[in-house]
């Protein structure tokens, strides 16, 4: 049985007073009684105040949107796996289409970052997608499929016992189109498929979650699918109501998957 599990990217936004206050309505807003799991990754800079507020207790787990494929050393500006988790992160985003497209990150580099991750005892959310152009010429399967490869020549797949997948096609992120159920189920059949290859009881234990644009008003119908375990969502994890309303609606298919 598959938890439902409900992450929220940040992206580059948040004082310390937004972040508090975020943090205060959806905490005091989301049910204790489910069995979903809900995680906030805020910017590094507000991970020391974020994880004080959960400390107190509550609902929410601590990641993180990137980490350093180095554990410490003479690499000015970045942030360790090692540092993350002695601040509490149990997560940490790998390989988001930002990262790949905006900071030149291949599959190699999001590869040492998976193995980074586990290393310290943090759970890899890694991040695979194709563009608009890679889908309309029919390559979406072949891009996952690299993406996908480079991480298990490296580690393997019994790394995937301890991680999560989030497909999210380039073309839907925070630009309002998202995938429809179909569409995404699709994909994330084709992924858990490309693992059962390798190892059946991991791929079936694996959760892949839908990220693109998801709302409360689209949540529910993307989490009704078969293989769609949750959602990794950006903009609408900055608005505690939308953000409690996709938890919701996670948790109405818990037991289903
Ligand atoms: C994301 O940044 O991972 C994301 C899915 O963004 P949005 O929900 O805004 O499309």
């Amino acid at each position: 049985m598959r938890r439902p599990f409900v992450a929220g990217n940040w992206k580059m936004n948040g004082t310390r007073a937004e972040a508090s206050r975020l943090v205060d309505d959806i905490t005091s807003t989301l049910s204790m009684a489910s069995h979903t799991e809900v995680a906030v990754c805020p910017p590094f800079i507000l991970i020391p105040l974020v994880a004080e507020k959960l400390a107190a207790g509550g609902a929410l787990a601590l990641g993180a949107q990137n980490l350093s494929s180095e554990a410490a050393g003479a690499f000015t500006g970045e942030v360790s796996g090692l540092m993350l988790r002695d601040y509490g992160c149990q997560y940490v985003i790998v390989g988001h289409s930002e990262r790949r497209s905006l900071y030149g990150e291949g599959d190699d580099t999001v590869a040492r970052k998976f193995a980074a991750a586990l290393e310290h005892g943090l759970t890899p959310i890694l991040c695979v997608g194709e563009t608009l152009a890679e889908r309309d010429a029919d390559e979406t399967e072949n891009v996952v499929a690299r993406q996908l490869q480079a991480v298990l020549e490296r580690n393997g797949v019994k790394a995937f016992a301890n991680a999560v997948i989030a497909y999210e096609p380039v073309w839907a992120i925070g630009t309002g189109r998202t995938a429809t159920p179909q569409q995404a189920q699709s994909v994330h059949a084709f992924i858990r498929g490309r693992l059962a290859h390798a190892d059946r009881v991991v791929a079936d234990g694996l959760r892949i979650l839908y990220g693109g644009s998801v709302k409360g008003a689209n949540a529910a119908e993307l989490f009704r699918e078969p293989d769609i375990d949750g959602g990794l969502i950006g903009g609408a994890s900055l608005n505690a109501v939308e953000f409690v309303t996709i938890c919701q609606a996670a948790a109405g298919s818990e037991g289903s998957k």
